[in-house]
């Protein structure tokens, strides 16, 4: 996504897309001796839906760098398809999908979620860490961008 110019986003340390505000996830969940702090989600998907690309690839440069941060970014599409939609479509989950515009890692992703028990509890979802630890930047970065895209999708459909 682009920025949109002179739409008035004010600049500066106070700067924040506070719209869609996350604490903190267990790290446990992953395999991780640490909680994860998810402000860094909440500034990515708030500057989405608020059209302002500085900050949106700012955050993006954030959730791409921990593989923790990009695996919960990914999980909250799965919940949200399931909570919206039942589910993931054939689409996002079928890595050798003939005419799937799901970039190839964030399928693979999604296929491998589908193998794991469900629940948040410790280590539940440790192979998909794994999963993202096993990409490299630039390829955890374009999956993030694109699970960006649905997790915004699912968020602006109306309830
Ligand atoms: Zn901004």
């Amino acid at each position: 996504m682009s920025s949109t110019p002179d739409s008035g986003q004010p600049t500066g340390p106070e700067h924040v897309h506070g719209r869609y505000r996350m604490t903190e996830v267990n790290g446990s969940l992953y395999g991780l001796n640490r909680p994860v702090s998810l402000v860094p989600i909440g500034q990515l998907v708030g500057a989405s839906l608020e059209g302002c690309g500085p900050c949106q690839a700012a955050a993006l440069d954030t959730v791409a760098a921990d593989p923790a941060l990009a695996a919960r970014l990914c999980d909250l599409v799965g919940t949200g398809y399931q909570l919206r939609l039942g589910g993931l479509p054939p689409t996002m989950t079928d890595p050798d999908h003939p005419v799937s515009q799901v970039h190839p890692q964030l399928r693979r992703y999604f296929a491998l979620g589908c193998t794991l028990r469900t629940g948040e509890g410790p280590n539940a979802r440790v192979p998909l860490y794994e999963f993202m630890c096993g990409l490299d930047l630039a390829e955890r970065r374009a999956a993030c961008d694109n699970a960006l895209d649905f997790l915004t999708g699912i968020l602006a459909l109306p309830w």
